[in-house]
């Protein structure tokens, strides 16, 4: 078939959820605790006997953000040994390669584990093995985010930073930072950060987040983000847009966004979507991600049909989404460039399926 004839006749296409399964995806900003099925962290609980706040059934379904992050916390005292870290993660791996992943950036919070006396060394034993037996297992590669939470102890966060920075794993290939912004400016953990980009790590911040108001969460810590961490991309970002010159620099500097379609409190969805219509149209590099997917009652393949249906977005834009993901992941150089000719070997099959399907 002749590509001028097939391209505008893909755009035409409807996107639908079969094919956005089976669009080649990336997810580089995904929690591990908040990919535990409800199931998993029912019966981790159940071992250790810790009551869950309602019935499995509804034990994602929250009141409120700060509800949300209670849930959150109960997975972290849930999760103990290295064979539940590495359910967490295989279980991670196998979810998101069922949507259409092909590679996925799963972040784990040391800090969460240690008050229930799992020392790091556990943790990474058991996510690396729970991560090398899923890229056995599934078409799916994994990397790993060693990430620090803004709203615990500084002695925490140091305390963590020398067991990453100690305990170098190949698939631990960066850290981030997460958390409420109001509990402090990301200028604080700089000297952190800056500690990790020495050790050779990558690193990535949630910045600008829309469940904080401007004021917890102004434009300019995209900046401290970036100059002050050495952030080689970000999470989220949405507030950045209410400023006209911050986003003027972003762009310039090419970092890319790794944002989140689906939010914790549902009345926050129509506006999580305006924004990330707004990003795309001031020409932020945009990356589409899953967050907490289990929590959130999504995968991969439904956050893109969500932001495409919710945006008014067609073909152009989920390639776009598709190849934006190779290019903003930490792979390395080489493996980077086979995902990405593959991704265009799949996609450019999608397209001409499309297109054959809108000519009929
Ligand atoms: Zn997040």
């Amino acid at each position: 078939m002749h590509s001028t004839l097939s391209e505008p006749a893909a755009h035409r296409a409807p996107i639908t959820p079969q094919l956005l399964a089976r669009l080649p995806k990336v997810d580089l900003h995904m929690h591990l605790a908040g990919t535990l099925r409800p199931a998993t962290l029912a019966a981790f609980a159940g071992r250790h006997a810790l009551a869950l706040p309602r019935p499995v059934e509804s034990l994602y379904t929250y009141r409120d953000f700060y509800d949300f992050i209670d849930v959150l916390r109960l997975g972290a005292r849930a999760v103990r040994s290295a064979g539940e870290f590495e359910r967490m993660a295989y279980e991670a791996v196998e979810d998101a390669s069922r949507s259409g992943a092909r590679h996925v950036e799963m972040s784990f919070n040391p800090q969460y584990y240690l008050p229930a006396g799992v020392p790091y060394r556990v943790q990474l034993e058991g996510l690396v093995a729970g991560v090398q037996a899923a890229m056995r297992d599934f078409d799916c590669s994994a990397l790993l985010i060693a990430a620090l939470d803004r709203g615990l102890p500084m002695d925490s966060a140091r305390q963590a930073m020398d067991d990453i920075v100690g305990r170098r794993h190949e698939l631990v290939v960066g850290v981030g930072l997460d958390g409420p912004e109001r509990e402090g400016p990301p200028a604080q953990m700089a000297p952190l950060f800056q500690r990790a980009g020495r050790a050779g790590l990558k690193r990535t911040a949630h910045v600008c987040e829309d469940n904080q108001t401007l004021q917890e969460a102004p434009p300019s810590n995209v900046d401290d983000c970036i100059e002050l961490m050495g952030c080689d991309r970000l999470d989220h970002g949405y507030n950045l847009l209410a400023d006209a010159d911050g986003v003027r620099r972003a762009r310039d500097r090419g970092v890319y966004f790794c944002a989140c379609g689906i939010t914790s409190v549902a009345r926050n969805r129509e506006r999580r979507l305006r924004s990330l219509r707004a990003m795309v149209d001031a020409g932020l590099p945009v990356t589409l991600n899953t967050d907490d997917p289990a929590m959130f009652h999504t995968d991969i393949a439904h956050t893109y049909a969500t932001v495409l249906d919710g945006c008014g977005w067609g073909w152009d834009e989920a390639r776009a989404f598709s190849l934006a993901g190779v290019q903003a992941c930490w792979l390395d150089d080489a493996a980077r460039r086979d995902l990405r000719e593959r991704f265009e070997r799949e996609l450019d099959a999608l397209q001409g399926e499309l297109a054959g399907q809108t000519e009929r």
